[in-house]
């Protein structure tokens, strides 16, 4: 009845098509997804699909999970909520909490507050790196950092971090104080190609940018271990720890946003981790419920939770809270799916599989005339599209080839997502080798397709 329903009202168009409109997620009549299992979801036609894009970055431990519908089935037999409003809390929301700070004893995690989704995390994050430098006395540290072609949400502190002015322009003025540094961009920057040249470069960058503000007005720097949203663009290896070198010097906070690269996606647990770096404060969403449940959780380390312990804060007061903080049903989902995680070492299979799937692409930029560049790390794989490859000038998203790319490709049984001019792979992260070859096969079959249209 949906299906006929949903027919009559788009003209007999059930299967979307990138020419009613180059952005493929405004496509309307959208593909509509009816069921999923493991790396597969299937369409309102029936038709069965490899997903390449785990639901932005979202669907950890793949579809339909048995333990997570069980979990969240066993929660829901008691309670689905209730609030911590009135010195209330739930069970799993505790058990949670306990669980996220074992997971990051390395990172010495000691306090998380829940949320419903990363941009909540972000602004929790943003929020208590301010409240931070209030409880220890240095309220004027009230400037953020961060880089400019970074993503984090869609709350006004985290349009203020973004990088593009894409994001923010509609929205203006946002937080004051707010400034972006360049991207450690080794395929796309003015400076050099040289990644550990460039590495020194933006790390003076930010040096330079935290003096020249005033060391005692910047609260903290925020940055994606791996930029995804931004068209995956992984840093030199050493980026990471020369910004906590510089993040120290000056004892400027330095806030991780794990919204994507959290449990597993880059290859190890925390993508901070896996360049051998300790934040203090790590925002979380996304794979945290395995996209079950909406959640989100901002983990503080000792150092910034200290200041609200009794000693610092003697009231304890911590002016914050959203209605959903600690969902029952989100913890509970949030459990079963990190037991996942860690049972089937899906950051190991991510790096694994990862290795494969660049590997399986990477001949793109030979064979294909748009093709400048295939990067990646973990199951964060982007394929970057340009207009002229000597140049490296990026593919004009308004042409909508990016679009047709990923059309060919569902036509050829994977979802991927264009993203301006990168088409992102982000699949489950308990994909296997079979699964990842159909995925590069698909994106080959595409790209020659493709280039039949050029
Ligand atoms: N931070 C990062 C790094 C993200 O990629 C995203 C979403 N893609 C967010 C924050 C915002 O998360 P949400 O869409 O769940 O609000």
């Amino acid at each position: 009845e949906f299906k006929s329903n949903f027919l009559r009202e788009h003209n007999g168009r059930h299967q979307f098509h990138p020419m009613i409109h180059p952005l493929l997620s405004q496509a309307n009549p959208p593909q509509i997804i009816v069921s999923g299992d493991g790396c597969y979801v299937t369409d309102l036609d029936g038709k069965r699909y490899v997903d390449g894009f785990g639901g932005l970055w979202n669907v950890n431990v793949g579809h339909n999970r048995r333990e997570v519908k069980e979990a969240i089935i066993a929660q829901l037999d008691k309670i689905a909520y209730y609030s911590s409003f009135a010195g209330t809390t739930t069970a799993p929301s505790i058990e949670l909490s306990a669980k996220l700070c074992a997971m990051a004893a390395e990172e010495d995690a000691d306090k998380v507050l829940f949320s419903a989704n990363g941009s909540d995390a972000v602004e929790t994050a943003l929020k208590f790196a301010r409240q931070y430098w209030h409880l220890v006395g240095e309220p004027g540290r009230f400037k953020f950092i961060s880089l400019k072609n970074g993503y984090h949400g869609v709350h006004f502190g985290g349009l203020s971090v973004n990088g593009s002015s894409y994001y923010r322009s509609s929205y203006e003025p946002l937080l004051p104080g707010c400034t972006q540094i360049d991207t450690p961009w080794t395929y796309r920057n003015p400076y050099t190609e040289d990644p550990e040249k460039l590495a020194d470069m933006i790390a003076t960058l930010l040096d330079r940018e935290i003096y020249h503000q005033g060391p005692n007005t910047v609260a903290a720097f925020i940055a994606e271990p791996v930029q995804g949203a931004g068209g995956v663009i992984v840093p030199p290896a050493s980026f990471w720890p020369k910004v906590r070198e510089v993040c120290d010097k000056y004892g400027v906070l330095l806030i991780s946003d794990e919204v994507v690269t959290g449990f597993g996606r880059s290859g190890a647990m925390f993508g901070a981790r896996g360049w051998g770096v300790k934040p203090d404060i790590m925002c979380l969403a996304k794979g945290i419920s395995a996209g079950y449940v909406p959640m989100g959780a901002t983990v503080f380390n000792k150092r910034v939770a200290s200041a609200w312990y009794k000693e610092v804060n003697p009231t304890g007061f911590i002016m914050h809270g959203y209605t959903a903080t600690g969902h029952a049903l989100g913890c509970a989902a949030a459990l079963a799916a990190l037991d996942i995680v860690e049972r089937e070492d899906l950051p190991g299979n991510a790096a694994k599989q990862g290795k494969t799937l660049l590997e399986g692409l990477k001949p793109l930029e030979a064979s294909s005339s748009i093709v400048g560049e295939v990067r990646g790390k973990g199951l964060m794989v982007g394929i970057d599209l340009v207009s002229d490859k000597a140049k490296r000038t990026p593919l004009d998203p308004a042409n909508g080839i990016a679009e047709r790319v990923a059309y060919y490709a569902r036509e050829e049984g994977a979802i991927v997502r264009p993203a301006g001019s990168t088409i992102i792979l982000s699949p489950p992260l308990v994909i296997n080798e079979e699964e990842v070859a159909k995925l590069v096969n698909a994106l080959r079959v595409a790209f020659v397709r493709n280039e039949k249209d050029l």
